[in-house]
């Protein structure tokens, strides 16, 4: 068998696993996998769950179709920009899944560190703002995530992964999905607990034997300043509001010692 008819019976599998376990409903999601210079893709108005190796679409890296019957998914702009920002990727997986969906529309990040799994492999889970689907408004909302997350909620729509193969890609949407749903569960018993800085440090020293990297997926801010620093996604935010408290501290001073002469 050829190593892309191969890839092609893996999507089919993936795409199986994301129906069966209610990442999309209908004729939702999509799967790319980048071969070269090719990107083979999921069909546009296929259910997932119900896929054959020979309904995919292969494209070029600009997105024209050129070979395949049918037409890819109108969220392949999304794909393509991720393939451009990152040249160690070859799989990207976008879905629905019911928990982190509703995380996305609450438009809540994950980004406290709870979850000794979740800070060893992904790290925070950033939150890109709200796009208009199939527009490049979704692409342009992504990039500057995707550079720093393997894994990223999509605010009112859902969550997209990427990885070194479509396995690689499909296991981190589980596993954000997994981690929402345990969030969701701790939520309604009084909250997840924050771990310490010290048990998070631990923790990021071991991420390297899970083969994490540290540049790509990111550590949290929410763990009272054990960070990683500006590598994190949500350093810059941390900082902007930072400064803009800072800001509000003196306009509040000054505003006061005018009001005394
Ligand atoms: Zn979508």
């Amino acid at each position: 068998m050829n190593e892309e008819f191969q890839i092609r019976l893996d999507i089919v599998e993936c795409g199986r696993r994301m129906y069966a376990r209610n990442y999309v409903a209908s004729n939702d999601g999509n799967i790319s996998v980048r071969v070269g210079d090719r990107i083979i893709a999921t069909p546009t108005g296929i259910s997932k769950g119900f896929m054959r190796a020979e309904d995919m679409v292969v494209l070029d890296m600009q997105g024209r179709v050129i070979e395949g019957a049918c037409k890819p998914s109108t969220e392949i702009k999304m794909h393509l920009a991720i393939y451009e920002e990152r040249k160690d990727v070859n799989s990207v997986v976008h879905a629905h899944p019911v928990h982190a969906t509703g995380f996305a529309t609450a438009q809540i990040e994950l980004k406290d560190c709870v979850l000794a799994e979740i800070v060893t492999t992904l790290g925070s889970i950033p939150l890109a703002p709200y796009a208009t689907p199939s527009t490049t408004e979704l692409p342009d909302s992504v990039r500057p995530i995707i550079r720093h997350a393997d894994a990223c909620l999509l605010a009112n729509h859902g969550v997209v992964t990427c990885g070194r193969d479509v396995y690689d890609a499909y296991y981190k949407l589980e596993r954000v999905e997994h981690y929402a749903h345990i969030l969701f569960v701790a939520k309604s018993l009084g909250g997840a607990k924050i771990l310490s800085p010290q048990q998070v440090h631990k923790l990021e020293t071991i991420r390297a034997t899970y083969g994490t990297s540290d540049a790509h997926n990111p550590g949290c801010i929410a763990c009272h300043g054990a960070c990683i620093g500006s590598d994190c996604t949500l350093y810059e935010t941390q900082q902007r509001d930072q400064s803009a408290s800072d800001l509000h501290v003196e306009e509040t001073v000054r505003a006061i010692i005018s009001a005394k002469k």
